[in-house]
């Protein structure tokens, strides 16, 4: 008999049957004679419906409200899920992550967990019930106020609940069947990985990678929390995302993409020290996080050089206005913005003790025809900026040159947003 905290995304509770359907899962996990933690998210698209509702009201939405607004969507699905395992003949109780003890920081809309107290969740689960956690959700204890922990968060609840009640697994279903080598959307011959350890993972997620949130696991890294990915609407093994373990982890785990950045250059700044340091200092206190940095040395002669970072293209209008406020300070001639980028990430642990990885990833782009941009690369993670309209292809050609093609259809995509 094990504890197992089960996580499901907002497309396995889409509508009442689905709601249903995984009460059924439930039910069975617990007649197995398990006990049973599960979080779950809104139903389906209501975040955005909710942020949508709110933009039509003001375009500036009180930050405290809209946490108050949208932890409204989990409570929805919190309750009807309990609702349909009591049906099953199953006890079952809901709690909002108020309840259950998520005690976060006070930045609404992104709050971090500082600490979880989940005593009526092990009071629930010791009286033999099923107990249902409002993922995404918290309570800042010093403004008594609800709080979410930024899109996507269901997850990290569901890993901190498993760190705090020392379960022995995280199960977190979602519509596709694991952690793959590719976006299984953009690449129909991704192949599922059994394994992968927490870094390779977060470098994936970090680069774009939808499967599995960053923030989450750094938590089951910290905690220790063994993760399995799968999905709710098949009862295939998905992946284990566990500590390293160098016997089974890949050179090669996966290929991400990321569509979603935008690059900004800054030309002719004066090759001289601090420069650098303040550019960034302005982005940074514009509380824009940047990913990649180009810096060539000074063309020669000019004493001057192109300064080029990638960012979130959502930050683009933020960064670009602060930097553009300091043009002279710095003494830069131009800024430049593109927001028609992709980005392209290969990842692996097993990479750093292989030579020859980047030649051959360029080799890919360059016999696809597809020209590469920028270029950085980590000890575990080489990532290149391609056009935008490149992107899928550049992926496709670099999962085929490391090999990481299927020979079976493995990539089911059984939801449709990708959460
Ligand atoms: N419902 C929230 C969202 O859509 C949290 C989650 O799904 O994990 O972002
Ligand atoms: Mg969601």
């Amino acid at each position: 008999m094990a504890l197992i905290v089960q996580k499901y995304g907002g497309s396995s509770v889409a509508d009442a049957a689905s709601v249903q359907r995984v009460a059924a899962r439930i039910v069975a996990t617990k007649r197995a004679g398990h006990d049973v933690c599960v979080v779950v998210s809104a139903m389906g698209d209501t975040t955005d419906d909710l942020i949508d509702l709110a933009q039509q009201i003001t375009c500036d939405p009180p930050q405290r409200e809209m946490d108050i607004l949208l932890t409204a969507g989990e409570r929805i699905s919190m309750s009807l899920l309990a609702m349909a395992i009591d049906a099953l003949g199953v006890q079952a109780r809901s709690f909002t992550g108020q309840q259950a003890g998520v005690i976060t920081d006070a930045v609404y809309g992104r709050a971090r967990i500082i600490d979880v107290t989940p005593s009526r969740i092990a009071e629930t689960l010791d009286a033999g019930q099923v107990a249902i956690v409002a993922g995404f959700q918290g309570v800042n204890t010093e403004a008594n106020d609800v709080t979410t922990l930024g899109r996507g968060g269901s997850d990290t609840t569901a890993v901190a609940l498993a760190a705090a009640l020392r379960a022995d697994v995280c199960e977190i279903y979602s519509d596709v069947d694991g952690v793959f080598t590719a976006d299984p959307r953009i690449v129909p011959t991704a192949r599922k990985l059994k394994q992968i350890g927490y870094e390779a993972v977060l470098e994936m997620a970090a680069s774009g990678a939808k499967v599995l949130i960053p923030r989450c696991v750094e938590y089951a890294r910290r905690f220790d929390v063994p993760v399995h990915v799968r999905s709710s609407f098949s009862d295939l093994d998905g992946t284990l995302v566990t500590k390293e373990d160098p016997m089974e982890e890949p050179i090669i785990a996966g290929v991400a993409h990321d569509s979603s950045q935008a690059k900004v250059t800054l030309v002719d700044v004066p090759d001289v020290p601090g420069k650098a340091a303040r550019i960034f200092e302005v982005v940074a206190g514009a509380g824009v996080n940047i990913d990649m940095i180009v810096q060539n040395v000074s063309a020669s002669g000019t004493g001057r050089t192109d300064v080029s970072f990638t960012l979130p293209a959502v930050d683009g209008k933020t960064a670009t206005g602060a930097l553009e406020a300091v043009r002279d300070e710095v003494g830069y001639s131009r800024l430049q913005y593109d927001d028609t980028i992709g980005k392209l990430s290969l990842v692996g642990a097993g990479m750093k003790s292989h030579p020859g990885v980047s030649a051959k990833l360029f080799h890919a782009l360059s016999d696809a025809g597809i020209n590469i941009e920028m270029i950085s690369t980590s000890e575990i993670r080489l990532s290149v900026v391609t056009g935008a309209g490149d992107l899928p292809a550049a992926v496709r050609a670099v999962h085929t040159a490391f090999g990481l093609d299927s020979d079976q259809d493995e990539a089911v995509v059984y939801g449709g947003t990708g959460r």
